[in-house]
């Protein structure tokens, strides 16, 4: 089996799916936890893409070449949910994914996780990696508050959002559908 992980690896994202907060991550970043999997605002951003989400199984896997179709399927389910919150709650443009699987690739936490990034034309996203940077716990709460009320509401505030023409048509009280 492949692994990176050292002998004893204390994993950051175990803890906080466990409800402990760690040094880099807290509580109130968690936007989402269900069975399965958990979703929380990255504490590390990148300068064009503030809020970031990192999406991960419950169960601790480190990477994608031996995570079983279900859980996989759980955590992407979980991705999209994540997306369509982000999209209409940050008023991005788009919405990226991405996800590595070992160090030649930039994993750097082992425990599988993808990250959602909220997008807009000219962030240049993937010319950034330099200007990285660690954020505060305050400065992340804001975002998680955000992706937490729309998916109090989900999916019906999306749905509003998104299909709010045809949906205020098909329940035209005159009828007036051609
Ligand atoms: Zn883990």
């Amino acid at each position: 089996m492949i692994s990176h992980a050292p002998p004893g690896y204390d994993c950051p994202f175990c803890a906080l799916i466990a409800g402990s907060e760690t040094q880099r991550n807290s509580e109130s970043d968690v936007v989402l936890r269900d069975a399965e999997t958990t979703a929380f605002v990255s504490p590390k951003w990148w300068a064009g893409n503030p809020g970031h989400v990192i999406v991960v199984p419950n169960q601790h896997h480190e990477h994608l070449y031996e995570i079983p179709d279900g859980v996989l399927a759980a955590v992407y389910r979980t991705v999209a949910k994540v997306a369509r919150a982000m999209r209409a709650s940050y008023r991005c443009e788009g919405v990226s994914t991405r996800q590595h699987n070992e160090p030649g690739a930039g994993q750097d936490v082992w425990h599988l996780h993808f990250h959602v990034f909220p997008r807009n034309a000219g962030d240049d996203l993937y010319l950034r990696d330099l200007e990285v940077r660690w954020v505060s716990a305050d400065e992340r709460e804001p975002y998680a508050a955000r992706l937490r009320a729309a998916l109090a509401d989900y999916p019906s505030a999306l749905e509003r959002d998104h299909h709010g023409r045809e949906g205020s048509r098909r329940t035209d009280p005159r009828g007036g559908r051609a």
